[in-house]
């Protein structure tokens, strides 16, 4: 199934393309990113880790390829997408091993491709996204890990002198000498009027001034100091963040496998093959906007009182069901016949960021006017206009009315930042059409039609 996914790699660092299969792919990000001689389980996990990052950004299922090289699919910067071992030709066998016995499987919440985060150690818990990333993503929380504690980044500590800790943090304080309380080491210091220590408490014991001299050997009581290093404690490695990899190894050792490996450190989700698009779900992994127009308030009414708002929701209510059972994700701009203004229904399209936003009006022209579909586009949109015609040509072969399509520097057009069309399906103030609009029937045709244009769009055939 998987066979022939194609996948574009930038190699950021030597500036070199590689067009490879995804499942050749994930091998060299899995041997980037795991050591080799892991457990087969924790390797499995690792797999299915670095094929979801890769699916995740892959323009057929939805993503957005690499959001630094956007012309290909993923990077090879562990920073930005992920890592990519350069050794070409050189996978170990355990890593084949693991990649081919997790083929096409990839880790989704609610049927998507999860942003599959992994990192060496956790030191004990991992972290919740909000903390790190600054937004909070359902599958990114905070988890016990306790399986890590073989790790050798579990703990490691590293003497950071006062000198360098400047330095490196690009900051300058006063590390005073002199006979300075130095919390929970030396305290209540009471020295003799020349200088000298005569009693001074260190932890949890107080010695006179000649016992110190004594017990350190040094020349004499008359003394200053001051810090000049910091021992740092480190407890684990990485963000913190999704898997921890020796927390993979951990489990994997006490006999877990790795669809529980991941589902313990990616709450919520499942393992799942990967979802091509196909005759049952044609529009899996799009995102489609949905915007009825017009609210209730200045709502207007044909003829026969058939309100405006009403027919546009109904329509996108129908067209909404039909897009849903094809596979794609669809928010409609509102709900019922509520009102919202134009902005507010601008905001919903451009915080669903989907692939593309259809809008429903209806016409109120010359009431003679009769039979026509009118589709709008903006100007230089090419996607738009693809759209459009492909709309079009539904109308005409499906309903049989005059469809045209036109560009116009519309505001919603225009404020949407995904390509999209305006669709007029009839002119309300022509009775016959009134009428036909006001039958349930009708605008599930007209539904139908518009699918058909968006299948026809994305596939270049037409489906019934
Ligand atoms: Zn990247
Ligand atoms: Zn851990």
């Amino acid at each position: 199934m998987e066979q022939g996914l194609m996948l574009k790699v930038f190699d950021s660092r030597m500036k070199k393309v590689y067009r490879m299969e995804l499942e050749e792919y994930v091998k060299y990000a899995v041997a980037s990113a795991m050591p080799a001689d892991f457990p087969m389980e924790a390797l499995k996990s690792q797999a299915v880790c670095c094929r979801t990052i890769a699916v995740r950004r892959m323009r057929i299922f939805g993503g957005s390829g690499c959001t630094r090289y956007p012309e290909y699919d993923v990077c090879t910067d562990p920073g930005h997408c992920q890592g990519f071992s350069d050794k070409l030709g050189e996978i170990p066998e355990s890593i084949k091993k693991a990649v081919e016995e997790t083929s096409g499987l990839i880790l989704t919440y609610n049927g998507n491709p999860v942003e599959a985060l992994y990192h060496d150690t956790c030191g004990g818990y991992t972290e919740d996204s909000e903390n790190v990333l600054g937004n909070k993503i359902s599958y990114l929380r905070k988890v016990e890990c306790g399986f890590c504690s073989d790790s050798p980044h579990y703990v490691t500590r590293r003497i950071i002198t006062i000198k360098n800790l400047k330095k490196k943090l690009g900051v300058n304080f006063d590390s005073a000498t002199g006979k300075v309380d130095i919390k929970g080491i030396f305290e209540e210091i009471k020295t003799t009027g020349s200088g000298r220590i005569k009693r001074i408490k260190v932890g949890d014991r107080e010695f006179s001034g000649e016992e110190i001299k004594e017990l350190l050997s040094i020349n004499s009581n008359k003394l200053n100091w001051k810090v000049v290093a910091i021992a740092l404690e480190i407890m684990g490695k990485g963000h913190g963040l999704g898997m921890c990899q020796y927390g993979a190894r951990g489990m994997a050792l006490k006999g877990q496998d790795f669809a529980n490996i991941l589902k313990h450190y990616f709450t919520g989700t499942e393992v799942e093959k990967i979802k091509m698009p196909s005759e049952d779900n044609p529009l899996i992994f799009k995102k489609i906007a949905v915007d009825p127009g017009k609210g209730s308030e200045d709502d207007l009414c044909g003829p026969m009182g058939l309100s405006e708002g009403f027919i546009n929701y109904e329509m996108a209510r129908v067209l909404r069901e039909i897009l849903s059972k094809e596979g794609a994700k669809v928010i409609l701009t509102r709900n019922n016949n509520e009102k919202k203004d134009l902005m507010e229904r601008i905001r919903v399209i451009n915080d669903f960021d989907p692939d593309l936003f259809i809008s429903l009006q209806q016409n109120f022209l010359k009431p003679d006017r009769e039979g026509y579909v009118e589709i709008f586009y903006l100007p230089g949109d090419k996607e738009g206009k693809r759209l459009a015609e492909c709309i079009k040509e539904a109308f005409i072969s499906n309903l049989k009315v005059q469809a045209v399509s036109y560009e116009a520097d519309l505001f919603l057009l225009r404020e949407c930042k995904c390509p999209g069309v305006m669709i007029f399906t009839c002119n309300l103030n022509c009775p016959r059409e009134e009428k036909r609009i006001s039958e349930e029937k009708y605008r599930k045709n007209v539904a139908q039609t518009i699918f058909s244009g968006i299948i026809l769009y994305y596939y270049g055939l037409t489906l019934k």
